[in-house]
């Protein structure tokens, strides 16, 4: 089945807004087993809005539109597509009570531009938002769905899931498909793909594989389709084991995992507790750690120790320590790991030091050299890495190296 995506928004054609919902919709589409052959972005206009419908109801059996919803003047989606699918535009008792209770919980007054939002084509199945603004609406025409959603990223996203997919799912036969994505880190992609050869060789015909690179890891997507449900899914979690016999410890999650979220499951499973002592990375791995919910059950603080004094005076690494192997080293490393471990007193530490460019490398330390240690109660491991020469991926990567290491760790000390 194939679909279209539109985005509406003149500050998407003028540059001001990224256009996030059509990548989100076309990889949401494409994991449900649809093909998307046509993405645009339009301007809030009548002629832009009705030239797209032209080209595209009766030819895609599913259209996405989002944005050009909101109560104000330059949104006229609305009105179009009553036109245009030969409806008008009436009050809708249950969407203006969605709208009423959002503006109150909020401490306003329903007001008239609140009130147009509860207008909705009298051509349309409407499907409420439950965030309590506008909602979206679903058309038909020539073989065509057409859902209209809201343009704010995050209410469209969950309306989309939550509403609008189950809603197509009562009136469209959804292919069948299965998705599992693993998250390997630390093997870089031509590495993977050549340990992965035979593998994918092996793949049965309606199973595909793809990589998603990034600087906290590569993603391995499986894709299933065809036929049964429970099969497709069974015959998924067969390669996956397969999977894991093949890259063992260099898979460390699976589906909505990050390094962050696993090493917190770690933690947490162990209650342990991890401190930092950062210096190139400047507070990120700190800061992976805390965006996860309830982190303060694992992580008890760090220093960013950016300068020499910080890493001398804070941590207590020796002067003669960084005069005789410097500030990216080994033995600065290890000091700086045994710094955190005693000031914060907890089971794990990490430490980092590196170059992140894209000045200050030499012969023997260039760019992208980092040093990161893993402190415990027994002992202090240092390894050493050479990422790149872009000052921001390094960052990236010493920090999801360490948190990868100390991930090891743990899974190790465990087993
Ligand atoms: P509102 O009620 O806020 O007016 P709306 O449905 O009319 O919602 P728009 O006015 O088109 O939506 O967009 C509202 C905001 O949502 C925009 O300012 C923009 O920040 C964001 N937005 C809209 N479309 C997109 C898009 N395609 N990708 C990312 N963000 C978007
Ligand atoms: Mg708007």
């Amino acid at each position: 089945m194939n679909a279209q995506i539109i985005t509406i928004g003149d500050e998407i054609l003028q540059g001001q807004t990224l256009d996030t919902n059509a990548n989100y919709l076309a990889k949401m589409l494409t994991d449900l087993s649809f093909t998307v052959e046509r993405v645009c972005s339009i301007g809030d206009t009548k002629h832009s809005i009705v030239n797209t419908l032209d080209l595209s109801v009766g030819k895609y059996n599913l259209i996405l539109i989002t944005g050009g919803l909101g109560p104000t003047s330059d949104d006229i989606t609305k009105k179009v597509l009553a036109d245009y699918f030969d409806g008008e535009l009436v009050e809708n008792e249950e969407v203006l009570a969605d709208v009423k209770k959002f503006v109150e919980a909020r401490g306003f007054k329903l007001n008239d531009l609140n009130r147009k939002q509860a207008l909705v084509p009298t051509s349309c199945k409407v499907i409420r938002n439950p965030l309590g603004t506008a909602p979206a609406m679903l058309f038909e025409k020539n073989n065509s769905f057409l859902v209209s959603m809201p343009g704010v990223p995050f209410e469209m996203k969950q309306i989309f899931e939550e509403k609008v997919i189950p809603e197509l799912k009562k009136i469209m036969d959804f292919p069948t498909s299965c998705i599992k994505i693993v998250h390997t880190y630390g093997i870089p992609e031509s590495m993977l793909a050549e340990r992965l050869e035979d593998f994918e060789k092996e793949l049965p015909d309606n199973l595909k594989l793809a990589y998603l690179p990034s600087p906290e890891g590569i993603k391995i997507k499986l894709f299933s389709f065809g036929g049964h449900q429970k099969r497709l899914c069974d015959l998924i979690e067969e390669q996956v084991k397969k999977l894991q016999n093949i890259l063992g410890n260099n898979i460390f999650g699976f589906g909505d995992d990050t390094l962050e979220k696993v090493l917190a499951k770690e933690l947490i499973a162990g209650n342990k507790k991890v401190s930092t002592a950062e210096s190139c990375t400047g507070g990120l791995v700190g800061h992976k750690l805390t965006s996860v919910p309830g982190s303060s059950a694992y992580f008890c603080g760090g220093v960013v120790s950016y300068s020499n004094q910080v890493k001398i005076q804070t941590l207590g690494v020796k002067e003669s320590t960084i005069e005789n192997f410097g500030a990216v080293s080994k033995e600065t490393v290890i000091e700086m790991a045994q710094g955190a471990l005693n000031l914060f007193n907890t089971d794990y530490s990490i430490a980092v030091s590196g170059v992140a460019g894209p000045e200050g490398g030499s012969v023997d330390k260039t760019v992208g050299t980092t040093w990161i240690a893993i402190g415990s109660k027994d002992e202090i491991n240092a390894f050493v890495f050479r990422f790149g020469t872009r000052r921001d991926i390094n960052i990236r990567r010493a920090a999801a190296t360490a948190m990868h290491l100390l991930i090891n760790i743990i899974r190790k000390e465990k087993s």
